[in-house]
């Protein structure tokens, strides 16, 4: 172990609910535990650090109870690489640094997925959940015209936070049918915590327009986004915006399970009943294993947490409530499914790769990712291909064939550290 390992029984990636509830389970079960976060606070993607808002009643109990857990938290820590077995390698502020871990929970959470249409390049059009988070970080949003546009619950959250911060909304599109999203509604009945929900949203969101069946096809607007056209598939309107908050569901974060060895199954990390992943001592909890919300990775998260802490038996107690969950999930999975329509509103000349500007017509002419990326340069720029990867899946679909570390944008003075054996080393180069 080099001068700068730090080591724990229980290592857990991600401080987002998942990682929060496993923590607590396996800190409290008296486990050294340590959880990594890329960003500075504890909560992920739903709970991150609001200073323009108070903190939600669910975010103040998670986090209350882990920092009664005893377990560490090592903020603004990116994990970049898993060099040898039982090693991640991190970076922060500080420096690169080895922690060496006997178990691993993985809680790397989920991204918004952007599809490319005209126009989606131009300031201004933003992720739906990305301009709410900007927002609840004291982006000034208000009086700004917003178009909020894509598929999922996570619009309608993403409306309700702009609408918070002060944005004039105006209008909802949901690019899933009517019918689906009612009979999503009808099979929220099985979970009335998530009716009272959705009957806040509708009630918070009255006078908002919320159209199902209806996605944008192009944006316009010179230097920055002016207006969005929207269609139903008959007939195409003009709506006038400041902003464009636009995002097509999430995908999972995978980059750090596949660099394990991880198995996936149709895009997701491949778990058992307790968790526990294709990998020996590796354990997956939340949205990389499934896009489910915020209770399926708690309970996810705690199933993980017991069950690497040996305790299978209070594990075990919570099967029946993650089962209720899992439904949920699958229902949401059905409900808004992508249609057909919204992986082909790219015209050839549409900037496909924004950190390489390669264009639609570029990556198209190619029948693997991988040729499109050593021809064109596309996925290998500052975000490594987390937007036009997952894009290219969708629209042309293509497969991630491997992943190669750095997982997370890292300095190269911290890169420089990773010493890998020579059986990984054999592997990335080829
Ligand atoms: C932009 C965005 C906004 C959202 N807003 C809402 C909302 O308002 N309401 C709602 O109900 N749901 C929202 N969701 C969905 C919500 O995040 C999930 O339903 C749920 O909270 C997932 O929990 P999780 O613990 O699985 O993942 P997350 O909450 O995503 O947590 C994962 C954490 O892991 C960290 N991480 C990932 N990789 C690494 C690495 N290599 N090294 C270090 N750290 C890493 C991430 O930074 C993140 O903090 C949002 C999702 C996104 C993407």
């Amino acid at each position: 172990m080099n001068s700068r390992a730090q080591e724990f029984e229980i290592v857990i990636v991600g401080a987002g609910p998942a990682g929060l509830a496993a923590a607590c389970a396996a800190a409290e079960s008296g486990r050294s535990v340590a959880v990594l976060d890329n960003t500075p606070w504890l909560g992920g993607q739903i709970w991150r650090g609001q200073p323009a808002q108070p903190a939600p009643p669910g975010a103040q109990k998670w986090t209350e109870r882990f920092r009664c857990s005893g377990a560490l938290l090592l903020a603004q820590t990116s994990v970049m690489a898993a060099p040898r077995s039982g090693v991640l390698l991190a970076e922060h502020p500080a420096g690169a640094q080895e922690v060496h871990f006997q178990k691993l929970i993985l809680a790397t959470g989920a991204r918004e997925l952007l599809l490319p249409f005209p126009g989606w390049t131009l300031p201004g059009v933003v992720g739906a959940g990305g301009l709410q988070v900007l927002a609840k970080q004291g982006w000034p949003v208000a009086g700004k015209k917003v178009v909020v546009a894509g598929t999922g619950p996570l619009l309608l959250a993403a409306a309700d936070g702009l609408k918070k911060s002060g944005a004039c909304l105006v209008s909802i599109a949901e690019q899933a049918a009517w019918s689906k999203v009612a009979g999503f509604g009808l099979k929220l009945l099985a979970q009335p915590g998530k009716i009272l929900q959705g009957a806040g949203l509708k009630w918070r969101l009255s006078g908002v327009p919320y159209r199902c069946g209806v996605w944008p096809v192009r944006a316009e607007g010179g230097d920055r986004v002016r207006s969005v056209t929207l269609t139903d598939g008959r007939k195409t309107w003009t709506e006038n915006c400041d902003l464009l908050a636009c995002g097509f569901n999430l995908v999972p974060s995978v980059e750090l399970p596949l660099a394990l060895n991880c198995e996936l199954r149709d895009g997701f990390v491949r778990v058992d009943e307790w968790q526990a992943t294709s990998v020996a001592s590796v354990y997956c909890a939340g949205e990389p294993t499934g896009i489910g919300g915020v209770d399926c990775a708690l309970v996810e998260g705690q199933v993980a947490g017991l069950a690497a802490a040996g305790r299978q038996d209070e594990a075990r107690r919570l099967f029946a409530g993650r089962a209720r969950w899992h439904r949920f999930r699958a229902a949401l999975a059905g409900a808004f499914a992508l249609r057909p329509e919204v992986a082909k509103l790219a015209a050839d000349d549409t900037i496909f790769c924004r950190c390489e500007d390669v264009t639609f017509g570029r990556v198209k002419s190619f029948n693997h990712w991988r040729d499109a990326k050593l021809q064109t340069r596309c996925g290998m720029g500052s975000c490594q291909g987390r937007t036009c990867g997952a894009a290219a899946r969708v629209v042309l679909g293509f497969g991630m064939e491997s992943v190669r570390p750095p997982v997370l944008p890292v300095r190269v003075a911290s890169l420089m550290t990773i010493s890998f054996d020579a059986a990984k080393l054999n592997e990335i180069e080829h």
